[in-house]
């Protein structure tokens, strides 16, 4: 068994190249990213990550240091789905979800990268095997973005190889919301794939109302139209339009993921990694997700979750997210052809350059 002898945790937080913005968050200017660097006795390492819209990234990285740390040291770090669940019960009564889901996934992701190394084997293989590549579209946090500002930052992914886009919606009229989605569908033409987001922005009686509005610019799927909670406001608004919906991104624990499946009437499932337990906590949601004959896709996090959504069966899409992470590993994602290409190295393949990580790091609030 390779006994945990080391578990460092260091956060930075990384400026944005401009303010980007969405329905429910505000104004992002930072976001935060939360490393877990874990030694095993038997030599081999791993490293393992979370990240933040610009707050939380502390106490995440306090749970880590005084609560999990202590009770990982001298455990068996091969037998992953053990620790994973150990920790979800070491910090049940007080981190249900929340601050838990993402101290927890850090330190699964680290596992799995020292696992992949130990094995030799790539995320993708781990994950199902099924193919190293998989569907992506690029995702802007762009509500606040000027018309003509918006369509050239469409235009931006276009030139980078993506076919697919997704923007956000959830302006003050519904009306904008209709302008912006109809100058974006005639820039992109009537095939390509096109999403929208409201970061659960709306009621359902608005997203009801907002869904016939969108039937006629043939979009891919409607994404968080309201809050994540409301499991059978989702399904309402599918029965009662028949748009396509998905969310995931704020289901943090396998039982909200198990309440959306039940009862959302979900097209496609968000799962992100760095908030529902990791890689350990991805597989489970997408397994729920896929037996119930839902799209099994992924948030942010491109980097990681290309991986993911290659290797496990289906015909899913990563969202290549505003939150450049990417840029600060050895291996920024790579577009070929339109499809998003998982990293063949043992482990994660997500090797983060420190250095630029240190320096781009701004610890001012
Ligand atoms: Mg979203």
């Amino acid at each position: 068994m390779p006994a945990i002898r080391s578990v460092e945790c260091d956060l930075f937080r990384i400026p944005l190249a401009e303010v980007l913005s969405d329905a429910k968050h505000g104004d992002h200017t930072h976001f935060q990213l939360v490393t877990v660097r874990i030694a095993l006795d038997d030599g081999t390492e791993g490293t393992g990550y979370t990240y933040t819209g610009g707050y939380g990234g502390d106490a995440i990285k306090a749970m880590v240091d005084t609560d999990l740390r202590p009770w990982l040291l001298g455990r068996d770090g091969g037998d992953i789905d053990a620790v994973h669940d150990g920790m979800q019960w070491l910090v049940h009564y007080v981190g249900r979800g929340g601050i838990a889901s993402f101290a927890i996934s850090a330190v699964d992701i680290a596992l799995w990268d020292a696992r992949g190394k130990r094995e030799g084997r790539a995320l993708w293989q781990m994950a199902g095997g099924d193919t190293d590549r998989c569907r992506a579209y690029c995702g802007g946090i762009d509500l606040n973005f000027p018309l003509p500002k918006l369509l050239d930052s469409i235009r931006g992914y276009l030139d980078r190889g993506a076919d697919a886009v997704k923007i956000k919606i959830g302006q003050p009229e519904l009306a904008t919301d209709i302008e912006r989605i109809a100058a974006v569908r005639e820039l992109l033409g009537p095939d390509r794939h096109f999403m929208v987001d409201a970061n659960y922005g709306m009621s359902v009686a608005q997203a009801i109302e907002a869904s016939k509005a969108f039937a006629r610019f043939n979009l891919t799927w409607f994404e968080e139209p309201i809050i994540p909670d409301d499991y059978d406001g989702y399904a309402r608004i599918t029965d009662e339009t028949g748009m396509p919906v998905a969310q995931g991104e704020n289901l943090h624990t396998i039982h909200e993921f198990e309440q959306a499946v039940a009862r959302s009437k979900l097209a496609f499932l968000q799962p992100d990694g760095s908030n529902c337990g990791g890689i350990t906590g991805w597989l489970r949601a997408a397994k729920l997700g896929a037996d119930a004959g839902i799209t099994v896709c992924s948030h942010g996090m491109q980097e990681l979750h290309v991986s993911l959504v290659s290797g496990f069966p289906g015909d899913g899409w990563i969202e290549v997210h505003s939150f450049p992470i990417d840029q600060y590993t050895t291996r920024p994602l790579r577009l070929q052809d339109h499809r998003a290409v998982a990293p063949s190295e043992p482990g994660t393949g997500v090797v983060f350059d420190w250095d630029r990580l240190r320096a781009a790091h701004d610890p001012a609030r």
